[in-house]
């Protein structure tokens, strides 16, 4: 696991592909006036905006409005194409927290023009990730408590039994487009409560049992 581990330094290495998970939570995308996916909505962030728990969120220019999303983050252990939601957790090497950082104006505007979301999902330091905790430690991705403070505030609460598409699916599903590798995250979506984020803003996203991920804000 250690080649896996990202370090206070940040990450000790970089995973192919970071693949995030739209609207997997009905209230969260009832509260941004989405319809629910019938088929997992995918979408890639760039192993660039990975950063490790004592690091900051640093908020670009070129956005007003950035939110975050608690998400579980599953670590791929073993290559994996075609697989079978029966097996998927068989590839599954570990878990994490993280935060699937989105700067909701510029997808807002992406959306109404019919622009991809990369610009939104991607920039630099958009996708904090906590340690890892291994997969034999976690009996049940479906039963997991998550949970994000801002500055000592609950903001978001909710159960990962709440996705649409459990983490079997999801795998499943994208391994069916990707060849999933070793050390690929997959960020399986945020439950309701998102919210703008602010210079100064300590941020604390937590999986019960797992460690946490404690983020700063500051500007570019
Ligand atoms: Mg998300």
């Amino acid at each position: 696991m250690d080649e896996f581990r990202i370090s206070d330094k940040g990450p000790v290495f970089l995973p192919g592909k970071l693949i995030g998970i739209g609207r997997n939570y009905a209230k969260h995308a009832k509260e941004l006036g989405n319809a629910l996916p019938e088929q997992p909505m995918v979408f890639l962030k760039p192993a660039s905006s990975l950063i490790g728990t004592g690091q900051d969120i640093v908020l670009p220019k070129m956005s007003q409005d950035i939110h975050h999303e608690v998400e579980l983050v599953v670590l791929i252990g073993t290559r994996a194409k075609n697989i079978s939601t029966q097996h998927a957790l068989d590839y599954v090497a570990g878990y994490a927290v993280g935060l699937d950082m989105t700067a909701r104006d510029l997808q807002n505007e992406a959306k109404a023009k019919g622009f991809p979301w990369s610009v939104a999902k991607g920039f630099d330091t958009f996708a904090p990730l906590g340690p890892f905790v291994a997969s034999s430690k976690v009996a049940d991705p479906q039963d997991l408590q998550i949970e994000l403070k801002i500055n000592g505030e609950i903001r978001q609460s909710g159960s990962t039994s709440d996705m649409i598409f459990p983490v079997t699916e999801l795998i499943s599903w994208c391994s069916q487009i990707f060849t999933l590798m070793p050390g690929d995250l997959i960020y399986t979506g945020t439950p309701e409560g998102v919210s703008q984020v602010h210079v100064g803003d300590r941020l604390e996203a937590s999986i019960n049992g797992f460690p946490t991920l404690h983020v700063g804000v500051r500007s570019e």
